[in-house]
């Protein structure tokens, strides 16, 4: 999987500072802009967030383009209702060349491997056979796999990111869309540090589980006071959806 950030609100974490201002000041936005230092920004933030106060997180968004995952994860992701999308379209594009997304779990084992090879090409054939004998691509993508790659852009605000993360990058969301969000949080770390320091797991963001009856390694790890991250990104056991 590819995942790039494309775009994102200029200053984002100004640019919340300013809209949480605007709550508690006399002054328009416009002029408390101007006040503003990175570091004040970072302090307001970071107290905000802790407390909940989550609508100024909206003002700042965030452009993805994620690529070559497979339909089961973008499944996953389009379930999150506030963001915006735009997915490769198999009416206009064919799949007839298009490449397939292995588990680990299948990739790791030869005798798996090959079940699954074998299902994925007699698919690719049949849906080439079916485009010769004149079906739309509309009607012959129906028997395509789940694991065929797509390629979508998605689009999400702070606030949306936060709740997102929560979800899906703890080791109860199924990894392949758990990757995908752990490396958007990689990336929106990097722009937007204060707004998303605590990002992750409820275990990581809020030192809490609601899992608790279901053991997970990222709990065991943090509670030996290691690092989350690699178990976090890699582990693909221990997951349901
Ligand atoms: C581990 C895991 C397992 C899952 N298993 C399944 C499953 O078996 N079957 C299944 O169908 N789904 C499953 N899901 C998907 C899940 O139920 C949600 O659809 C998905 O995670 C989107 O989350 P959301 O609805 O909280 O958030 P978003 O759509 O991202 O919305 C964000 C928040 O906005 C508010 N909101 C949005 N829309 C509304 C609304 N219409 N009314 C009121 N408040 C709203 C809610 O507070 C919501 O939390 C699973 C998800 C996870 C993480």
């Amino acid at each position: 999987m590819k995942v790039e950030l494309l775009s994102y609100t200029p200053n984002p974490e100004l640019l919340v500072e300013e809209a949480a201002r605007t709550c508690y000041s006399k002054k328009p936005g416009s002029k408390i802009i101007k006040k503003i230092t990175s570091k004040k920004a970072s302090k307001l933030i970071k107290k905000l967030v802790k407390i909940g106060h989550h609508s100024i997180l909206e003002h700042a968004v965030f452009t993805f383009s994620v690529e070559g995952v497979s339909r089961a994860c973008t499944h996953q992701l389009v379930r999150h209702r506030i963001a915006s999308y735009s997915q490769q379209s198999q009416r206009y594009v064919s799949l007839g060349n298009s490449n397939f997304v292995v588990p680990p779990t299948i990739r790791k084992d030869q005798k798996t491997s090959e079940i699954f090879n074998r299902i994925v090409e007699e698919a690719r054939n049949a849906y080439k056979k079916l485009l010769e004998l004149g079906i739309p691509e509309e009607d012959a993508r129906y028997i395509i796999p789940q694991a065929v790659q797509t390629n979508i852009v998605v689009t999400m605000n702070a606030r949306e990111l936060l709740h997102f993360f929560k979800l899906r990058c703890c080791m109860r969301a199924q990894w392949e869309i758990r990757a995908l969000a752990w490396r958007m949080l990689s990336l929106v770390k990097k722009v937007a540090p204060t707004i998303f320091e605590n990002a992750g797991p409820p275990c990581i963001s809020e030192g809490i589980c609601p899992e608790e009856e279901f053991p997970c390694k990222l709990r065991e790890v943090l509670k030996r006071g290691g690092k989350s991250g690699n178990t976090a990104k890699t582990d693909n056991s221990n997951n349901r959806s």
